[in-house]
């Protein structure tokens, strides 16, 4: 197998490759060229996750050995790396419905599932080229990526990690998740500014060539963890798998029975790997996807109309606040008949007038697998207070978007499919929404979100991930603040090429 790009079918390259150069060369993203596959019980071995993550990266591992594939899963699937055993447990919230915890990872969020493998995928990737370059990750974060990336890179032989935040951009919970980050090959830094100032100087040092030369000649390959690359996606796959062997071990479902997933949505990596999920044969009946006030995606779903030319609102489910998902280009692409013509045509325009649109025939092949809709900040309190109230459940804002999302849905279509909600990360990482759904605006005012941490786990007596429980004991490592136009400066000072 090989990956082709998305923009020029007749580029293909092999997989190591493909997850090594990130974005394809001439802009176009990579995607395998697996065929849809019926639904076979043998893809769904009984077991850890470990196995079931071995049986999916078997379809896509092409020029990886299958020892690389194991010894990456073991690394990454660690029971001392998750806090739960099941690494994604599954947990019946009502009747038909479930949630799928994606957020026992070190860092609270669902980004470390595939952040903690990627870094291996990228070391072997490496070496099998040849390139005996350590690689450097550089990252602007507006939160959740940048510690992700950081706990997955840590003290991983042959990379180096270096993370940009804005000064006054992320919250304090997310910022001292980042200045305690331990490791012996990390920075981190802030940077006196916004993201968009953040971002603009990492983007400035990668289209260096002045720099790329610098670091090169001194033994070093700069590289990214943006989840456009497919060694970000493809780890997504194995927990829709995952959840559909829970469901068929409990007995809820019989095999080959579909069932339906719902996915909050940003950036809609997310919810395309259960598109190559039900690829690869597993029963999908539909893909729900759920935004928040930044509907551009619910409103392309129902239109065939992607429109970016819109404000964007800062909501109560911040790392769904994205007017332009990359990663719906793979999705075109596939349900396009892999044409890469007409990718080309719809990403131009995207690029020059901030809008595209499909034709009819595209669209309804679209609206066959997904349904969208969007919650806003109003209702998103309202689900996780009702949620709690009534099952117990204490939700995170992105989850609740998508719970909101599946009633309406239910609603609407009559479907009875079991279905299952995608939680993207622990409520205690977005503690001020949820004392604010549960306690009311005014309640807890003076606490900051550390004691607010304490004061949700002993109101609802939910114990609190350890990754965030401890985070006030652990000493500060990382004090700089630098401006943006010193970041080339910052970088170049730290890897020191002379
Ligand atoms: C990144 C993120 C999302 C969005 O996922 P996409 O793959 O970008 O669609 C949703 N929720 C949380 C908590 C996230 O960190």
């Amino acid at each position: 197998m090989h990956y082709y790009s998305t923009r020029k079918q007749d580029y293909k390259v092999g997989a190591a490759e493909a997850i090594l150069q990130g974005p394809a060369p001439g802009g176009g993203l990579f995607v395998p060229s697996v065929q849809a596959e019926p639904f076979k019980l043998e893809t769904l071995p009984a077991g850890h996750y470990r196995q079931i993550a071995a049986t999916v990266f078997e379809k896509f591992r092409g020029d990886y050995s299958r020892e690389d594939i194991s010894q990456a899963i073991d690394a990454a699937y660690s029971d001392t790396g998750f806090a739960h055993p099941d690494i994604t447990p599954l947990k019946k919230l009502e009747d038909g419905q479930h949630v799928l915890e994606l957020y026992h990872g070190p860092t609270g969020a669902f980004k470390d599932i595939a952040l903690q493998i990627l870094p291996h995928l990228l070391t072997i990737a490496a070496s099998k080229s040849g390139d005996s370059k350590e690689i450097v990750i550089l990252a602007a974060t507006s939160g959740d990526t940048g510690k992700a990336a950081l706990e997955g890179f840590r003290d991983v032989k042959g990379t180096g990690i270096v993370v940009y935040f804005p000064e006054k951009g992320v919250s304090s919970v997310q910022e001292i998740q980042m200045t305690t980050q331990e490791g012996n090959n990390v920075t981190v830094a802030a940077v006196r500014g916004n993201f968009d100032h953040t971002q603009a100087g990492v983007k400035e040092i990668f289209n260096d060539a002045g720099i790329k030369s610098k670091l090169n000649g001194a033994g070093y390959r700069l590289s990214s963890a943006n989840s456009i690359n497919w060694g970000r996606l493809m780890p997504q796959i194995v927990y829709y798998f995952k959840a559909y062997r829970t469901l068929l071990d409990d007995g809820i479902i019989i095999p080959g029975e579909a069932v339906n997933f719902a996915v909050p949505t940003g950036n809609f990596g997310n919810i395309l790997a259960g598109f190559y999920a039900r690829q690869l044969g597993l029963p999908v009946n539909r893909l729900i996807c759920a935004s928040n006030r930044n509907n551009v995606l619910s409103d392309f779903i129902n239109s065939g109309n992607y429109d970016s030319r819109r404000k964007l609102f800062n909501s109560l489910s911040p790392s769904m606040d994205i007017l332009v998902s990359s990663n719906l280009e793979r999705l075109l692409f596939e349900i396009s008949g892999r044409d890469s013509e007409l990718i080309n045509t719809w990403m131009n325009e995207l690029s020059t007038e901030g809008r595209y649109q499909i034709d009819s025939a595209t669209l309804g092949k679209v609206q066959e697998l997904f349904w969208s809709d969007y919650t806003g900040d109003e209702e998103t309190l309202k689900v996780i207070a009702d949620t709690y109230r009534d099952r117990g459940y204490l939700m995170d804002p992105h989850t609740a978007v998508g719970k909101n999302v599946l009633d309406r849905y239910l609603a609407v279509e009559k479907d009875r499919h079991q279905s299952i909600i995608l939680s993207t990360a622990s409520p205690f990482k977005f503690t001020k929404t949820t004392i604010k759904a549960l306690f009311g605006q005014n309640a807890y005012r003076n606490l900051n979100e550390l004691e607010l941490i304490r004061v949700l786990a002993g109101k609802t007596g939910t114990r609190s991930p350890a990754c965030l429980a401890g985070l006030d004991q652990k000493p500060i490592l990382h004090r700089q603040v630098i401006e943006p136009a010193d970041m080339p400066g910052h970088l170049l000072e730290l890897l020191n090429p002379g």
